[in-house]
């Protein structure tokens, strides 16, 4: 393993894990988020060189994504699903895509987060582990507020799992430009899986509206169960339930802007789905 001034550079997750153990480092994933936050004076703990955490793999029930695979990588493999190429096609340009990790963008703690937003409509999971310990727990529950996350001193984020059923049928818009000053940004993804007629599952998410990205299971469950056109009986009270569980939170453009958008990205995704 390398020593260099500013940090350490691993090459395996235990050497990661035993520096994340001993000494204060900050983990670097890309630097595409730590380039600009940072005052600079931290010890970083440089990822990119650890193989492991950059792999892309599956089993029966996942897709795996190594903590430290770039969004170029995402977008480039045949394992991952649609609906996360989907959002890293639009994610930034060409040199962020390259560098910026999923496990960055996960650890930046965003509610703007791109991939993440695709990770709470997936109900997906993540892995995190220290020298002592390695826990999986929903990406959703990692968020516990604006820049507040589930992360114990000397954890790493190693992993991130997507259930593999329910992927095909899904729904995926981003709204407006992030890097663009003037312009809010916003991000709804959603699934929705029919078998014989009745709706088997249902999932939303919508992205930069509330410091955590809004995932409402109670809500719809309403419709789980459910033929279409008994869906389409319900959809006044979906659509209620969600407008009164929308808040958003102050920003550059309106609360009753931000608020319609979803309204409508919501709308327009039942429509395509007969409802
Ligand atoms: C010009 C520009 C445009 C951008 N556009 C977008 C966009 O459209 N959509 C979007 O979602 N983001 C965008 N971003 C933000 C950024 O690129 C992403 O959040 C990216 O995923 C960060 O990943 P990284 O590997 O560069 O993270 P880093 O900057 O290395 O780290 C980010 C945070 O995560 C922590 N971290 C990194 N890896 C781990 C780990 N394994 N375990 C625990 N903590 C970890 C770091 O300590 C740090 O706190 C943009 C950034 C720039 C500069």
């Amino acid at each position: 393993m390398v020593k260099l001034n500013n940090g350490y550079v691993p090459e395996t997750i235990d050497e990661a894990l035993a520096i994340m153990k001993e000494q204060e480092v900050k983990p670097y994933g890309g630097g595409t988020d730590l380039m600009i936050d940072e005052k600079r004076d931290s010890t970083y703990l440089f990822l990119h060189k650890v193989s492991e955490l950059k792999m892309i793999t599956e089993d029966s029930d996942y897709i795996r994504i190594g903590a430290e695979a770039t969004f170029t990588d995402i977008e480039e493999s045949d394992i991952t699903p649609q609906i996360l190429k989907d959002a890293m096609s639009h994610l930034a340009g060409p040199a962020i895509r390259n560098f910026g990790t999923i496990g960055g963008n996960i650890g930046n703690g965003s509610a703007k987060a791109d991939s993440v937003l695709i990770l709470f409509a997936t109900d997906s999971l993540m892995v995190l582990r220290s020298t002592d310990s390695e826990r999986t727990i929903y990406v959703k529950d990692f968020y516990k507020g604006r820049k507040q996350l589930d992360l114990e001193k000397g954890e790493l984020i190693t992993e991130v799992l997507i259930p593999k059923k329910y992927l095909n049928n899904y729904y995926y818009k981003k709204i407006g430009a992030r890097d663009a000053l003037a312009i809010s940004r916003m991000g709804f993804a959603a699934l929705l899986y029919e078998e014989n007629g009745i709706i088997k599952h249902i999932a939303t998410a919508f992205g930069a509206v509330e410091p955590i990205i809004i995932r409402r299971p109670e809500i719809d469950a309403m419709l789980i169960g459910k033929t279409i056109a008994e869906a389409k009986a319900l959809k006044n009270d979906y659509l209620k339930a969600y407008d009164d569980a929308i808040n958003p939170s102050a920003g550059r453009v309106s609360k009753e802007y931000r608020k319609n958008v979803c309204m409508n990205l919501l709308k327009d995704f039942l429509k395509e789905n007969g409802i």
